[in-house]
């Protein structure tokens, strides 16, 4: 009998720290879902107030009666009005993919990357980058929220390589189990190892890009939407040489 009590004790202890679990784990929902609710609001609302800000300063730029040094500090509104009006888009884009139902339709990968790489290629004006297409598997899966992980990625890759001589990227996929897995590689500026774990933090920028237009916020997405497809995201860098950005998602 006391074996038999041991083991209802040990049992009911168990049953107490899984439900301890469970409660800490919907409040950690309930938070994530207040905080997806408060960026989603505020990036809305402020977005109005910014477009005034942008649209009047624009007219005032057309106005003759402003000097060159009033142009330039004008400028200079439009500019941050610019910077901040990407970042509230990227923020809303982020705290979408916690408040979105995931659908699961068929992806044509290939006709899906063409049409990503042209807009980042046309937004990057990356001519001289060389772009490599190795065999793309098709995906059922969220097509808006992969084809916002693929953009982030492609358009980094691009970002992060322009500065070399001869840009290159490639794109490719294979199957390992029951995964598929997708790289986008690039041969640019790569990431200090000593900051892997920090890379896809909101809002982490490395210290060789300082002087690259960026908000740290594309990585979080892509860390954010893999995760809620239950896959899983990794990368492979050396400084001054390239990054491969790696994500594996279930070939359902
Ligand atoms: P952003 O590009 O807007 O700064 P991201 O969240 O997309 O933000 O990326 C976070 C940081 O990771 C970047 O600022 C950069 O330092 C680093 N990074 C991401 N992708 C690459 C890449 N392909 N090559 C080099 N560094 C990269």
């Amino acid at each position: 009998t006391s074996v038999l009590r041991i083991r209802e004790i040990v049992i009911a202890e168990i049953n107490k720290k899984a439900n301890e679990i469970r409660l800490l784990n919907e409040k950690l929902q309930a938070a994530y879902e207040e905080l997806d609710t408060f960026s989603y609001t505020i990036s809305h609302d402020l977005r109005t107030p910014l477009t005034s800000i942008k649209t009047y300063a624009e007219l005032l730029l057309k106005n003759k009666s402003v000097d060159g040094n009033g142009v330039k500090m004008i400028e200079r509104i439009v500019l941050g009005a610019d910077k901040m009006n990407l970042l509230i888009r990227e923020i809303l884009h982020l705290a979408r993919v916690g408040r979105s139902e995931i659908v699961f339709e068929s992806i044509d990968m290939p006709e899906i990357i063409k049409e990503i790489t042209t807009e980042v290629w046309s937004a990057f004006k990356a001519d001289n980058a060389e772009l490599i297409l190795g065999q793309l598997y098709d995906l059922k899966s969220d097509r808006t929220m992969i084809a916002q992980v693929f953009t982030n990625l492609i358009g980094n890759a691009v970002k992060y390589s322009s500065m070399v001589d001869n840009p290159r990227i490639e794109i490719t996929s294979h199957i390992e189990d029951d995964e598929i897995i997708y790289a986008v590689s690039d041969n640019g500026i790569g990431i200090d190892n000593r900051y892997y774990d920090r890379v896809f933090e909101l809002f982490k920028r490395m210290d060789n890009v300082k002087n690259i237009d960026g908000t740290g916020v594309g990585l979080a997405i892509v860390k954010r939407i893999v995760e809620r497809h239950d896959g899983r995201v990794w990368f492979e860098s050396k400084l001054n040489s390239g990054s491969k950005f790696y994500i594996a998602l279930k070939n359902r």
